[in-house]
């Protein structure tokens, strides 16, 4: 699991100056794909500004 999460952040560069629109696409593609650090709090507060449910939450809360 360890070389495919790898492989993902290879191919999914966090642009430096990201947009709101791209860090957030960023997580929620993240969390679904790895899970090797929590979405920011900055970054949940925007999903929850736009009415999206964090993917990392409902899957933590097993
Ligand atoms: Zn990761």
């Amino acid at each position: 699991m360890a070389g495919l999460n790898r492989e993902w952040h290879a191919a999914h560069r966090m642009p430096e100056q990201a947009t709101a629109e791209q860090r957030i696409a960023w997580h929620l593609a993240h969390a679904q794909h790895c899970r090797c650090r929590p979405i920011p709090a900055g970054v949940l507060e925007l999903m929850q500004a736009r009415g999206i449910v964090p993917p990392a939450k409902l899957s933590t809360e097993r």
